[in-house]
């Protein structure tokens, strides 16, 4: 795989794209492109009833108004229940999973499994004095059950291109871990990994809110017979008042900037200026962002937002609205 290197753009469409999600997208397109990746776009629609309560979020169109290109056909989660189900199997047999119907505060634990762990969701620790005994709950034979992956404690660390080395030990942190929900569906943990090594993802670009799942997902990549891939985590950008930028800010989707009137090279400068590549933002061709965007601006962009993380500020917002 590493002779044909490729990687993802993962949006979930439970709410339109905001800068914050430019951004990253931006810096995952301008690594493909330098580096010579394939780079793929998954919807990761599993969450269904969020999706429909978020409407048509117009995902495609930003990503092209950006000037993000992607390689291939669109892969939608929702019609890759088989493979995941498959994936259950595989790990039924290894004896990695087991059947865990257990009590209301697990219940919600699995529905949040559907969507990815962002900041300040930490999960509840499951103790492994609730596995079942050796015998038949230790298989994949209902799919409207709660499923858990065996996870020992044990220390993994992540070599991240960007964020440099963690140690998580998810094991003695968060203890097995929803691979399949009662509803039918697999975990976003389980759901991603099966994904990134179907489309033999080898470059993970994404936030680095997502660094601790890192380690998760690399146990279940070698569970399922695969090399983890290498792990590029970006600063996330906030809003003006420090908290993290969310999709309930209406006003800052991008297609709603998009529908304002709002130049997509404005956005494009602004993301150059966030990762530190250039000191006042200007307006960028897609190909001048992507001139700027290099491993070593990246980790420095990373060591520089440990104690300040950039901000969207009514500065920037201001400029983005000139024209
Ligand atoms: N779909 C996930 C999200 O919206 C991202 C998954 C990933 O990049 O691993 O947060």
């Amino acid at each position: 795989p590493a002779d044909f290197p490729c990687s993802r753009i993962a949006p979930s469409p439970t709410g339109p794209l905001h800068l914050g999600n430019a951004c990253t997208f931006l810096v995952n397109w301008a690594l493909a492109r330098n580096l010579g990746w394939r780079l793929v776009l998954r919807i990761e629609d599993l969450d269904q009833d969020r999706a429909r309560a978020a409407g048509d979020t117009g995902t495609e169109e930003s990503l092209r108004w950006l000037g993000i290109v992607h390689d291939g056909e669109v892969v939608r989660q929702s019609e890759r229940l088989d493979s995941f189900a498959r994936a259950m199997e595989r790990l039924a047999a290894a004896g990695l999973i087991y059947e865990s119907p257990h009590s209301r505060a697990e219940v919600r634990e699995a529905t949040a499994a559907l969507g990815a762990p962002h900041a300040d969701d930490a999960p509840a620790r499951f103790p492994a004095s609730l596995r079942p005994p050796p015998g038949p709950a230790w298989n994949f034979t209902r799919r409207d059950v709660n499923h858990r992956l065996r996870i020992d404690p044990g220390t993994i660390t992540v070599h991240d291109r960007v964020a440099g080395e963690h140690a998580f030990d998810p094991g003695a942190r968060e203890g097995d871990c929803i691979v399949w929900t009662k509803s039918g569906f697999p975990s976003y943990q389980l759901a991603v990994t099966v994904d990134d090594i179907a489309q033999g993802v080898t470059d993970v670009v994404r936030g680095d809110d997502l660094l601790p799942s890192a380690a998760l997902q690399s146990i279940i990549h070698r569970a399922l017979g695969a090399e983890p891939p290498r792990w590029w985590h970006l600063p996330l950008i906030c809003e003006a008042d420090g908290a993290r930028m969310a999709k309930r800010h209406g006003a800052l989707a991008l297609s709603e900037l998009r529908a304002q009137g709002v130049d997509a090279g404005r956005v494009r400068g602004l993301a150059a200026q966030w990762i530190g590549a250039i000191a006042a933002p200007r307006p960028l061709a897609p190909d001048a962002f992507r001139a700027l965007v290099t491993e070593p601006i990246l980790r420095t962009w990373h060591v520089g937002t440990r104690s300040a993380p950039p901000c969207l500020d009514e500065r920037s917002l201001q400029w983005l609205h000139d024209s």
